[in-house]
């Protein structure tokens, strides 16, 4: 399933950080420390701070997306607090989907997660699809079958060819990796890369599954990230703690950048 040209990402995920204030600086910051050709750079700042990093990188180059951490289900409506897909289409072009912190707070079910990226592929947004198993699922050696579940539920009711000229991102995150200092091994990774493309073409998508990009996501630093660009089935992160580090993200990207070279996708 490998030899597919596809994209080279490092998406930082700032969680419930910064205010636009700071998060302007510290875009400012990370994207001149991270000027690497074939990398996309994405920010997925808090929604309060999406106009202010879009302000601050409107002139990068190589550009730097915006991406939101999450969206709503339904377009418009009674849902106080919430914001909608259309609503952050002038201020985002990507979105995390499914985050395990928000399956975790927010009670997200793979059918509601299946109904967002529906939203955000109607919006023009583009979808990272977060999946991954608690450590008692790896402990038991079901890892791979949930994640194939969580990736049945989500993709079941969409057409792959929406999704993948959407350019639909996977992101697997350990769930006992992320925010733990604890990362899983680039083998392990690259085992659940090479399981999610098997999932993707058992539901239909052929040949589009080798074009998908799968991110490892889950205690990623400048230490650690050697060891999953390191593996060809891996295609970039997504950083949580570390992308609010400007040093981290230098260390990061840099890696990032060799890999986009040996893999011929810096142009
Ligand atoms: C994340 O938020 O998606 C994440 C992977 O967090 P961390 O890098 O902090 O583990």
């Amino acid at each position: 399933m490998i030899g597919a040209m596809r994209d080279v990402i490092v998406a930082a995920n700032w969680k419930m950080n910064t205010t636009p204030a700071d998060a302007a600086e510290l875009a400012r910051t990370i994207v001149s420390r991270t000027r690497e050709a074939g990398v996309i750079r994405v920010i997925c700042p808090p929604y309060v701070c999406l106009a202010a990093v879009g302000e601050a990188v409107a002139d990068e180059d190589p550009p730097v997306a915006v991406g939101a951490q999450n969206v709503h289900h339904e377009l418009a409506g009674a849902y106080t607090g919430e914001i909608s897909a259309p609503m952050l289409a002038s201020l985002a072009t990507w979105v995390i989907i499914g985050h395990s912190e928000r399956r975790r707070d927010a009670g997200e079910t793979d059918e509601l997660i299946g109904r967002k990226l529906g939203r955000a592929v109607g919006a023009g947004l583009r979808p990272i699809l977060c999946v991954g198993e608690q450590l008692a699922d790896r402990e038991a050696g079901r890892a791979t079958d949930v994640v194939d579940e969580q990736l049945a539920g989500a993709l079941e009711d969409h057409e792959p060819t929406a999704l993948a000229d959407a350019g639909l991102v996977i992101a697997y995150e350990p769930v006992w990796a992320i925010g733990t200092g604890r990362n899983a091994r680039g083998s392990d990774a690259s085992e659940m890369a090479d399981a999610i493309r098997s999932t993707l073409e058992h539901h239909g998508w052929g040949s589009r599954t080798a074009g998908v990009p799968v991110l490892y996501g889950g205690s990623v630093t400048s230490a650690n990230i050697d060891e999953f660009f390191s593996e060809p089935a891996i295609d970039g992160a997504l950083v949580g703690g570390a992308s609010l580090k400007p040093d981290e993200m230098a260390g990061i990207v840099a890696r990032a950048g060799m890999t986009a070279r040996a893999r011929g996708a810096a142009r």
